[in-house]
């Protein structure tokens, strides 16, 4: 058992000589530890991951009521509303697919595809019925300002693009943008294609995108390529494989036709929501400063008449921002500087809300001095701890709440952000100093139908709660003088 030195951080920090106030923060911090419940969490989660609240897809009326549960909760625990009030708005535009067919016609024969299993548009299709035959187009990237295009010398009008994701060269980071689904589906479509239909290893429920007039993005599991592929003796998994090694395009036509229909509705004005409350710092001078500590509330819904329950990812992160600041404010525990609590909306739609509140943090919150990231808290019994370079007393705060927690498995420096961040990215690019928290899974269920509370871990989700409260008590006692 590791036993937990707290006094030098602490004490220099506060700069109090006298023992009994040193001793009385000592035990304010473990009555706030103490607070922590990890059932607790697992109940929120459990509330957020039900059917009532379909899956929190950002704009829908079921993420609406998810999220003005939330703001109750942080009402009832004492946490203050900005000046908008608990609930920050943002345009959310997004679709609901409620049916959808495809058929695969290959070397003449038909193969009626199972949604959700075989199949599954991706979230924000077009409505309607197509027809056509089909191009293996590499990675589906056109970036011949890098010497690459895995469109050259192909005609895929009134086709559809297949291709997997990815890029020809992770090290090279100017391929990262094109690895955007934005940037692809409107590579595809500016060459007149149908659709896109990617290789997934198993379809998962993607929200992320644009509605594009008549443009049919979808997803094909790789048992499926394998089908399409057959004529040609070729396996998904192998063409892969040869596309990371040799980094040049592949591009082929399928003896294929593909038939698919989606049935979906649109919502280009709809409206999502960050859910925000904060506990005012202790100290007069530097409580304009925040620490925000966030989660995406947002899953990927209900489609098909399949519930995305979006457990781990991320009901169970939200369950630990909501579970911290319960501790916090029913301890009484205060840091000089203030906590900003963040449910984030969109995320899975491309970071919409973060972004939105990074660029518009709600008064009085001012400063951010770091944010915290909490996105796949749920599964497994370690942590992962992620976390800009600078300043030292970010890491050092992490690994001396980690020295009275013990849960950490491995520790990371964010050296950049990508396509696939989560909700730091927006901070970090503003030069805020991040940490991200993810638990070690395996994560099995991302984006699936079983991403449901039985996945889920109360213990870890209370061991990474009192980490990110013990870490941001002391990032805000450390020896970091304040900044404008
Ligand atoms: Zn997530």
């Amino acid at each position: 058992m590791k036993i937990w030195i707290p006094s030098l951080l602490l004490l220099a920090a506060l700069a109090l000589p006298a023992e009994d106030a040193a001793t009385q923060t000592v035990q304010a911090v473990d009555a706030a530890l103490a607070a922590v419940s990890g059932p607790a969490a697992y109940e929120y989660c459990k509330v957020l991951a039900g059917e009532a609240y379909a899956g929190r897809h950002t704009g829908t009326p079921e993420y609406e009521a998810a999220a003005r549960w939330a703001a109750a909760k942080f009402a009832s625990w004492g946490l203050s509303a900005p000046s908008g009030g608990f609930l920050q708005p943002f345009p959310a535009p997004h679709a609901v697919v409620d049916s959808s067919e495809m058929t695969l016609t290959i070397a003449g024969k038909e193969r009626k595809l199972v949604a959700g299993k075989d199949f599954l548009p991706i979230l924000f299709s077009a409505a309607g019925r197509v027809s056509g035959g089909a191009v293996f187009a590499g990675w589906g990237i056109s970036a011949p300002e890098l010497g690459y295009d895995d469109y050259a010398g192909v005609d895929v009008r009134g086709k559809f693009v297949v291709c997997f994701r990815g890029v020809p060269d992770p090290a090279d980071k100017r391929f990262q943008r094109h690895d955007e689904h934005r940037v692809r589906m409107q590579a595809a479509r500016a060459r007149g294609a149908l659709g896109l239909i990617y290789i997934y290893p198993e379809v998962q429920a993607n929200p992320n995108g644009d509605l594009l007039e008549k443009f049919f993005p979808a997803e094909i599991s790789e048992a499926v390529a394998d089908e399409l592929f057959a004529p040609r003796g070729i396996k998904a998994a192998e063409l892969k494989k040869d596309l990371q090694a040799y980094r040049v395009p592949i591009t082929f036509a399928l003896d294929a036709r593909i038939d698919l229909a989606v049935e979906a509705r649109h919502f280009p004005g709809a409206v999502g929501y960050n859910i925000v409350g904060y506990l005012a710092g202790s100290d007069p001078k530097l409580a304009r400063e925040c620490i925000v500590l966030g989660a995406h509330f947002d899953g990927c819904g209900r489609h098909l008449g399949i519930l995305f329950p979006g457990a781990d990812d991320n009901a169970s992160g939200s369950a630990v921002v909501m579970e911290v600041a319960r501790a916090f404010a029913v301890s009484g525990l205060r840091p000089g500087r203030t906590l900003a609590f963040v449910l984030f909306g969109g995320e899975e739609m491309g970071l919409l809300g973060s972004s939105h509140f990074a660029a518009n943090v709600p008064a009085p919150l001012h400063k951010i001095r770091a944010m915290f990231n909490f996105d796949m808290e749920g599964e497994g019994d370690r942590s992962f701890a992620t976390f800009s370079p600078e300043p030292a007393a970010l890491r050092q705060a992490i690994a001396a709440a980690d020295s009275r927690v013990g849960i950490l498995a491995g520790t990371r420096e964010i050296k950049e952000v990508g396509v696939r961040s989560s909700d730091f990215a927006p901070f970090f690019l503003r030069g805020i100093p991040c940490a991200a928290f993810y638990s070690n899974g395996p994560h099995l269920a991302y984006h699936q139908a079983g991403d449901s509370i039985f996945r889920i871990n109360p213990d870890i989700l209370g061991a990474i709660s009192r980490l990110a409260l013990l870490s941001a008590w002391l990032l805000d006692a450390g020896p970091s003088p304040a900044v404008d």
